[in-house]
């Protein structure tokens, strides 16, 4: 054993956001230590809450450990070769569209490669979409567009050396914290720097912002047709730049030349002067970044609004120098990853085009293929609707959760259920998408995986495990690998680890490149075991003899284009979804802080569980008055597909007619808050990315009559039921049990609340019974009503009843599950109050140092003025500083973060 009693030291990477964080390891015999990587040049030792949390999400509970055929245990020789001869038997009867994979950003570079490797070179189809074209096909579209390839011109280093940064449709600080973190530190050594965020929320990122654009939905390509045009009207073109290196500006122009001050402002409803004071910034600071992310992909126009942020760039000559850049921050770990290796459907391999003949004939000539894919495939709206039409008979989906993620869930999951075959390869069994499987593989997950990703910057790094594969959980790579060998393709799929992958892949993306491909990785195809073992973090591209990487790229004013200049590309009209009269808000969906995705991992951490235990909308304090609603209050939310049940919030953060809900609960976690299931399945026509963000909604009071917070203990979360009487319930860990947030609809309080409290406590009562007690409080007047179950002096469990929302305190309650309690203290849990001696903490705001509102609060009221003395006094925002604007809105005088 090594010093300190640590077993093992492990480098390895974030399995989270696209800023794709460096993360060390420390396995002890008291279990996993998580701290950020300081020599890895993408955090330098930060990590967010998320990463900082990853330790509590590495447990086997609700893990898949064995292959499952029809819902029985089945060997991996029966699991493989079922899937093999399935997909076989169709391919030969239906031809090969008539199989699809659908992936995922969480899959390593070596996962995708031979995923992709499988369908197009091999079953001869393109049907391989994944989960990133939900994230930044737009961008990649976009890329391709005005780059001739699909590269982030720029690095995270631009971001602090720049004067200016534009974040547009980012909310950065929760959904990238470290690099939002970077920004910030920037903002505090360079008083003079300035942010600007662009986005219809009032988010915790814009709070932060010198200034806050509040974009209307659709108004982001008006904008920076404004913008373009006046920065040609200011002399801010670099004409030998564009002379030299562009082609197409003047079209670019005479189409924005309508968007004056007065159109801008009219399109993108925000006021002239505040424009103005953006254009002016922009205009006069050479060193610009423009951030964008899933507010400009995930739209109708997603394409045209890269484009437009590009075309600014390209008129200002600002790209390719360090401090400025257009840049695409992408959501996942791999996203990136994933784009390179070919897979989206529309692309081949490694940088190379379907439509490329000389390009198909190289990739079949390296793979040996016997079958190559020559047209795109089925893009992931398409691919669920073929599935739903019986035009794709057989789907493996791999880490990644349609039913829940996708838009028009509920046909998704129709889709899958009338599938012939649906195989789902995850780390869990309980997903919304795993319950439609004819066929679950359990894979390994992160710490114990082992390959490549590649973050937003093109920086690849190495995911490396520390533990040992649970049951007889494989990596993805081998799950294809065995499926392709019994299909008959054994020699070409036979990989001894994940190092032979990656070679093989490298070595494809040298192939014939003579720097006609950005990707080009001739650097690293001599890379051996050891060598890709001791890989250190580098930004592609890598060619041969480079010592490194490339932090930039089109330094020399040299693009991708057959013409090798860049090209000002015209964006088309403006898309925004048409009113209906029935539906008048417009659903914008986005991430929460502290959760991922669809929670499969971080919904294991009760640490997370602290910041935001429930699915929520937020709305507008006008609308819910116009609509009769109260915050709290429970409601329904609902499109022509679909509709959620949530939690409402009244915030003035929200605008007028329009409505945020986040994406990661599902009926994993609630009753009904799948909001995929409210999207409609609207895609950009160029990259075929759907329109998450502008649904039409209406909204309505749910009607519940009573509402109730629980806590309970017990080790079984994933199979623990909400009282049958609850028709609204959501669910989250916290240490040792669970909390939930309850709500019925029918019923009277006075007499249910007695039987739902029944139906709570029976699990945990049945092996204790003779032990446990059960202490009752009600205030019939007041209607609140409480009981509190004891086994032997520890308190296990609690519900507090009220008719609107349920006045308890939240964390003083889930710290005391598990306790042997004082009689007084005993009393204060059954009222769900601490009392004189012990502190109520409020809504946690501070996941990391387990800090709520109320004691900031208190602090700033004693004196604390600034979010540092607050940080000195609580400890909140000094750990991972994705709280701090949170923090910052809890002062007295609002502090400007952080000039
Ligand atoms: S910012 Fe957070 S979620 Fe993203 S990679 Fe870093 S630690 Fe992980």
């Amino acid at each position: 054993m090594a010093d300190g009693g640590v077993m093992m030291r492990v480098r390895t990477t974030c399995p989270y956001c696209g800023v794709g964080c460096g993360v060390a390891v420390e396995a002890t015999g008291d279990g996993v230590a998580v701290k950020g990587d300081p020599n890895h040049p993408a955090n330098f030792g930060r990590l967010c809450s998320k990463g900082a949390a990853l330790a509590e999400t590495l447990g086997l509970e609700d893990r898949l450990l064995h292959p499952q055929i029809e819902g029985r245990r089945a060997s991996w020789a029966a699991a493989t070769e079922t899937i093999a001869t399935a997909f076989s038997r169709i391919i030969e009867r239906h031809g090969p569209d008539a199989v699809a994979f659908y992936v995922s950003g969480q899959m390593l570079i070596e996962d995708y490669y031979v995923a992709n490797k499988l369908m197009k070179g091999f079953i001869g189809s393109a049907n391989i979409d994944t989960n990133s074209r939900l994230c930044m096909a737009s961008s990649v579209a976009g890329h391709k567009r005005a780059f001739g390839a699909d590269v982030a011109p720029g690095c995270y280093e631009d971001l602090e050396r720049a004067d200016l940064v534009v974040l547009v449709g980012s909310n950065l600080a929760w959904c990238h914290p470290v690099l939002f973190q970077r920004i910030e530190d920037a903002r505090r050594r360079r008083p003079d720097m300035r942010l600007v965020v662009v986005d219809p929320r009032r988010t915790a990122t814009s709070e932060a912002a010198d200034i806050h654009l509040p974009v209307a939905p659709g108004g982001d390509t008006a904008l920076f047709r404004g913008l373009l045009r006046a920065l040609e009207r200011h002399g801010a073109r670099d004409a030998a730049f564009v002379a030299a290196h562009t082609s197409g500006v003047e079209a670019a122009l005479e189409a924005s030349a309508p968007f004056d001050l007065a159109r801008t402002a009219r399109e993108t409803r925000i006021a002239p002067e505040l424009l103005a004071r953006f254009f002016d910034l922009f205009i006069h600071t050479e060193k610009t970044v423009t951030v964008y992310s899933q507010g400009v992909n995930q739209a109708a126009d997603g394409t045209d609004r890269v484009n437009a942020i590009i075309n600014c760039h390209l008129l200002a000559g600002r790209i390719g120098k360090p401090g400025c850049s257009p840049f695409s921050v992408t959501g996942q770990p791999n996203a990136m990853g994933g784009r390179e290796v070919g897979g989206l459907a529309n692309q081949l391999a490694c940088h190379m085009e379907l439509d490329d003949p000389a390009a198909r004939a190289r990739v079949r000539r390296f793979w040996r293929a016997p079958r190559m894919a020559d047209r795109p495939g089925l893009k992931a709206v398409d691919l669920f609707d073929a599935v739903h039409a019986d035009r794709v008979k057989a789907v493996w989906i791999i880490a990644t959760n349609p039913v829940v993620s996708m838009p028009d869930a509920d046909r998704v999951r129709e889709a899958l259920r009338r599938c012939e075959l649906v195989v789902v390869s995850d780390i869990v069994a309980t997903t919304d998408t795993a319950a439609c499987a004819d066929i679950l593989l359990p894979s390994t997950g992160w710490g114990e995986k082992s390959g490549m990703t590649t973050n937003s910057e093109r920086r690849m790094s190495r995911q490396r495990a520390f533990l040992p594969p649970p049951g007889e959980a494989r990596h993805d790579w081998r799950q294809i690998c065995d499926v392709a060998a019994k299909m008959g393709w054994a020699e070409a799929f036979a990989y001894a680890d994940s190092s032979e992958i990656f070679r093989e892949y490298a070595r494809l993306c040298a192939l014939e490149n003579d720097g006609a491909r950005a990707l080009d990785l001739a650097g690293l195809t001599a890379l051996d075991k050891a060598g890709y073992e001791a890989f250190e973090p580098t930004q592609w591209p890598t060619p041969k003899g480079a010592r490194g990487g490339m932090a930039r790229l089109f330094a020399d004013g040299r693009f991708f284009t057959p013409s090798g200049r860049a090209n000002f590309v015209v964006p088309g009209g403006r898309a925004v979804a048409a009113v209906k009269p029935d539906y008048p808000y417009t659903l914008n969906t986005g991430r929460a802080r502290d959760q991922w995705h669809t929670m499969t991992r971080t919904g294991r951490s009760p640490t997370l569980a602290r910041h935001i235990g429930e699915p929520f909308v937020e709305m507008a304090p006008a609308d819910a008055a116009r609509e009769g609603l109260r915050d709290a209050e429970i409601v329904r939310v609902i499109s022509p597909l679909g509709e959620m049940l949530v939690r409402l919030c009244v915030t003035a953060r929200q605008r007028p007619g329009e409505l945020f809900a986040p994406m990661h609960w599902n009926d994993a976690f609630a009753a009904r808050a799948r909001v995929g299931a409210l999207v409609a399945p609207i895609v950009d026509p160029v990259s075929g990315q759907p329109a998450l963000k502008a649904s039409r909604v209406r909204i309505e009071n749910a009607g519940a009559v009573w509402h109730a917070f629980a806590v309970i203990r017990t080790e079984d979360f994933v199979r623990w039921r909400a009282p049958d009487t609850a028709g609204y319930w959501a669910k989250a860990r916290t240490r040792g049990g669970l909390r939930a947030e309850l709500a019925g609809f029918e019923g009277a309080l006075e007499s249910i609340h007695a039987l739902v409290a029944d139906e709570l406590f029976a699990e945990a009562i049945r092996p204790a019974h003779a032990r446990a007690q059960i202490a009752a409080h009600a205030n019939a007047g007041a209607g609140v009503y409480s009981r509190a179950l004891f086994i032997d002096d520890v308190f296990a469990g609690a519900i507090y009843f009220a008719r609107g929302p349920v006045p308890v305190a939240r964390s003083f309650v889930c710290e005391q599950l598990g306790r042997a309690l004082t009689a007084r203290a005993r009393q204060a849990a059954l009222l769900g109050r601490p009392g004189a001696d012990a502190p109520d903490r409020g809504a946690i705001v501070c996941s990391c140092m387990n800090v709520g509102a109320k004691e900031i609060a208190a602090a700033a009221r004693a004196g604390c003025a600034s979010i540092e003395a607050i940080g000195a006094a609580t400890g909140a925002g000094t750990n991972c500083g994705s709280c701090r604007a949170e923090i910052a809105r809890l002062l007295p005088e609002r502090e400007h973060v952080p000039a």
